[in-house]
């Protein structure tokens, strides 16, 4: 194959790592059942084996440079091939177009870095029907999806991770493992969506509230929703009903915790 020239605007850093490749797959446990969307295949590292393994594969790539390598590559007749921004793209009419008699929908890409997050949260916005997504971020990106309360790498998006998924951080990813190599250590994450236990009043008053009490990491949770325009003793009435010490820190609290204090919000 003609030697391919990374673009570093698309966030290009291709696996050249068997194992990982094959570990990947692995995590993504496909079957002939299996409609499987690939965001930005790249050279086909990972899209040469899905394609075997998959009932159906579509893959959407930006590099418009990079779609006759693919074609001529990967030839099957499950293949289809889309050179469109991810960012662009309706997956929910995606599935819906492509599903057929398919029983699940697997999402899976080493994702360009430099969009990993709207990708990520577009998705599970839009609620798409996937059964997993699997995967590809940078190390420290993963250490925040899938972070638990009280650790330095709890955020707004690990809350949201953590409300709409089950995160699995699966293993760790060497630089040696690209070409060209990149900066930082990468990591495969697995999210499984679930429906959460409790369902807030406003679910957009949460994904608001969520943001608004992580903004400033180093104050308090009552400095935080002070400066998000809640009133000093409003906001100590609510904790005093939800149980939370006034000294409390946002990364202190579960997903069920800031579900019950946009629910007290919403009531103001
Ligand atoms: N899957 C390949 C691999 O593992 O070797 C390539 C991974 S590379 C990290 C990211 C890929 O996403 C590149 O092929 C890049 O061109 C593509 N890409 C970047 N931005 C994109 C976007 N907005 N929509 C679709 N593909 C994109």
């Amino acid at each position: 194959m003609k030697e391919v020239r990374a673009k570093k605007k698309f966030g290009q850093n291709f696996l050249k790592d068997q194992n990982v490749i094959a570990n990947i797959i692995k995590e993504a446990e496909i079957t002939k059942n299996s409609l499987v969307i690939e965001i930005g295949p790249g050279t086909g590292a990972l899209t040469e084996h899905l394609v075997k393994e998959a009932g159906k594969v579509i893959a959407f790539e930006i590099d418009t440079d990079l779609i006759p390598i693919l074609e001529a590559k990967i030839k099957n007749d499950n293949f289809i091939l889309i050179n469109k921004d991810i960012l662009d793209v309706d997956i929910n009419e995606a599935i819906a177009l492509n599903i057929g008699t398919l029983e699940n929908v697997v999402i899976i890409g080493n994702l360009p870095y430099y969009i990993t997050t709207p990708i990520i949260l577009g998705l599970l916005e839009k609620n798409v029907k996937a059964s997993a997504y699997v995967f590809m971020v940078q190390r420290e990106v993963a250490d925040r999806l899938t972070a638990k309360p009280k650790t330095k790498d709890y955020n707004a998006l690990s809350v949201l991770m953590n409300y709409k998924t089950k995160t699995k951080k699966c293993f760790d990813v060497s630089p040696q493992c690209f070409n060209p190599v990149p900066g930082v250590w990468s990591a495969v994450i697995k999210l499984t969506p679930f429906v959460y236990e409790v369902f807030p009043q406003n679910e957009k008053l949460f994904y608001e509230v969520n943001r608004a009490i992580f903004k400033q990491r180093r104050k308090t949770l009552l400095n935080n929703l002070q400066a998000y325009g809640i009133d000093k003793d409003a906001a100590l009435n609510i904790f005093n009903k939800l149980g939370f010490k006034p000294s409390v820190r946002s990364e202190e609290l579960g997903v069920t915790d800031i579900i019950k204090l946009s629910d007290e919000i919403g009531e103001l």
